[in-house]
């Protein structure tokens, strides 16, 4: 079969052919229907190196997945070969209490996990291929009615690692509330759908991209600004001077955190969800009283199954570029010049 192969660090993925996996004990091997292109993929091609994460290439790309249950390893049971289901992504031992709660992205013993801290397209095989071989059926969600696979696999990454980080600060995002989100590229269109599904939050996005705006507010966004000088007052004049009550900050560089900083309300969440790599200097002064800062990494199965539910009741829709998976790595291309509308979903 074809996959899309990270071959080294800092380097551009090739197309190969590979054997198609067959599933041992309790594997399962899904038919891709699609996978996303995510942005951290880019940062895996450009700025990672040996040593900075505990698993390395050569792996295939592709760590938002959804297609069909193709065939079952020995023992597997509550599958049917055919049926549509999307991948739960990282794959942690299934037995700490981390994983026990549902926390694989947390997994406690990573000696004892498929991957340290990964799973398929981060560290294992991807869906950037014909078929994913699947370490465990409890990876697997069967996709409710009206779900299709392409999809539902920019929900597994796009919309559920929004979908945690907005249900994380969800006690602050009452009726008079406002969210800022920071870059409305394909986790950010999401998670504007997000708020507007699940809270009563205005909903202010910040993205240099005209089209990024233009799809933010038809995702339902009240308002959406370039970033500039002005961007902190324009903020701080929706909110009465307050400033917001949680920023999702989608981007994570210097500029993005600063901003993001000065734009908050005392007692607001600051969620970093963006690896770009910025620092955020923390000091009791630098920051509103009673500010949190916090990362998220993903989301967990339980969750997947309610953002799922959000798409197959039409209150999450992925904007979706495209691609073959001949043209997979132009995927990546388009993502990094900035001109994909929403996510690139590569169909196999
Ligand atoms: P994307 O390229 O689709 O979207 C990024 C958006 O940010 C684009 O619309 C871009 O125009 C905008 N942007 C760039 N600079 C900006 C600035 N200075 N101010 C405001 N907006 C700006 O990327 P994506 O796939 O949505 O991923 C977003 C980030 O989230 C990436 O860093 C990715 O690695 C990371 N990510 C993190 C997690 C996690 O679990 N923490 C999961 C998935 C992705
Ligand atoms: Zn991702
Ligand atoms: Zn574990």
């Amino acid at each position: 079969m074809r996959a899309l192969r990270l071959k080294a660090w800092k380097s551009d993925p090739v197309l190969e052919e590979v054997p198609v996996p067959s599933p041992g004990p309790g594997e399962v091997l899904v038919q891709v229907g699609a996978a996303g292109a995510c942005h951290s993929d880019l940062h895996l091609m450009r700025e990672f190196d040996e040593g900075l994460l505990p698993w390395a290439p050569p792996f295939t790309l592709g760590h938002e997945n959804a297609g069909w249950v193709h065939t079952l390893g020995e023992g597997v049971t509550g599958l049917e070969p055919g049926q549509p289901v999307a991948v739960v992504g990282a794959w942690g031992c299934g037995t700490c209490s981390r994983c026990l709660d549902g926390l694989e992205t947390y997994c406690e013993r990573p000696d004892l996990a498929p991957v340290p801290g990964g799973g398929g397209g981060l560290g294992l095989d991807g869906g950037m291929a014909e078929y994913l071989l699947v370490p465990g059926a409890r990876h697997l969600v069967p996709l409710p009615e009206g779900l299709d696979p392409v999809q539902a696999a920019p929900l597994t990454d796009a919309g559920l690692t929004p979908y945690h980080a907005v249900r994380r600060s969800a006690a602050k995002l009452v009726p008079g509330s406002t969210a800022v989100v920071i870059g409305a590229g394909g986790l950010g269109h999401l998670g504007v759908q997000v708020l507007r599904a699940t809270t009563a939050a205005r909903v202010v996005v910040v993205d240099p991209r005209d089209a990024a705006r233009d799809l933010a507010v038809a995702s339902g966004a009240d308002h959406a600004f370039a970033p500039g000088p002005d961007t902190v007052q324009a903020i701080r004049e929706l909110t009465g001077g307050v400033g917001a009550d949680v920023v999702l900050d989608f981007v994570g560089s210097d500029d993005t955190l600063a901003l993001a900083a000065a734009s908050m309300r005392q007692v607001g969440d600051l969620t970093i969800v963006g690896i770009a790599g910025g620092t955020l200097p923390v000091s009791f002064f630098g920051l509103p009283y009673e500010v949190s800062v916090q990362t998220t990494y993903w989301g967990n199965r339980r969750e997947l199954v309610e953002v799922l539910d959000l798409g197959a009741r039409g209150l999450l829709r992925a904007e979706t570029t495209l691609f073959t998976l001949d043209d997979a790595a132009e995927a990546y291309r388009q993502l990094e010049h900035g001109t994909i509308r929403g996510r690139a979903v590569v169909v196999p």
